[in-house]
C-alpha cells in the first residue's frame, strides 16, 4: 500500500456501518492528503458515482484514487472498509447498481447504503470544512461568549 494507515484507527469490518467506515476512509486521506475535505464539491458528491464520488473527485476516477492509494480491483473489499464504496446486497454487478441508485426501474433493493454513506461522508467533509458549524450543531445549549 502506498498510502500509511493511521496508528490510532481500527480498520472496521466490511458490514460495519457507514458511519465508522467513513470515518476511517477520512483519517486515511487526513494523513495522506491533507486539505482533501476541501477540495470536495458537496454540491455534485455522489459517492454512487465512479466521477463523482470521494475519489472521483480527488483523483478524476474512482478507479485512478484505488491506484493512488495501493489498491487493485483485489483490494475492493479494503476500499469497502474505508467507505469509498458501500457494497452491495450480494455479489453481482447488477446488484450493486440496485442498492446504489435503483437504477433499474422498479429493482431499488431499499437497503439504503449509499443514502448512509453518502450523509456519513458529507458530516465527515463539514466537520472538516466548518468545524465550529458542526460542533454548534451537537450542542443543545449554545455557550455565549462573554
Ligand atoms: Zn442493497
Amino acid at each position: 500500500m502506498k498510502y500509511e494507515i493511521p496508528s490510532y484507527i481500527e480498520i472496521p469490518s466490511a458490514d460495519a456501518p457507514a458511519a465508522e467506515r467513513v470515518a476511517a476512509g477520512a483519517a486515511l486521506l487526513d494523513k495522506n492528503l491533507p486539505g482533501w475535505a476541501a477540495r470536495i464539491d458537496t454540491e455534485t458528491f455522489s459517492l454512487a458515482s465512479l466521477y463523482k464520488c470521494i475519489l472521483g473527485q480527488l483523483f478524476g476516477f474512482y478507479d485512478t484514487g484505488m491506484r493512488a492509494i495501493g489498491w487493485s480491483w483485489d483490494d475492493d473489499v479494503m476500499a469497502q472498509r474505508f467507505g469509498f464504496h458501500m457494497g452491495n446486497c450480494d455479489d453481482t454487478w447488477a446488484a450493486w447498481e440496485r442498492c446504489r441508485d435503483g437504477r433499474a426501474p422498479g429493482q431499488d433493493c431499499g437497503c439504503g447504503r449509499y443514502d448512509e454513506g453518502q450523509q456519513a461522508w458529507l458530516r465527515e467533509i463539514a466537520s472538516r470544512n466548518h468545524p465550529a458549524a458542526v460542533a454548534d450543531d451537537d450542542h443543545d445549549t449554545h455557550l455565549v461568549r462573554l
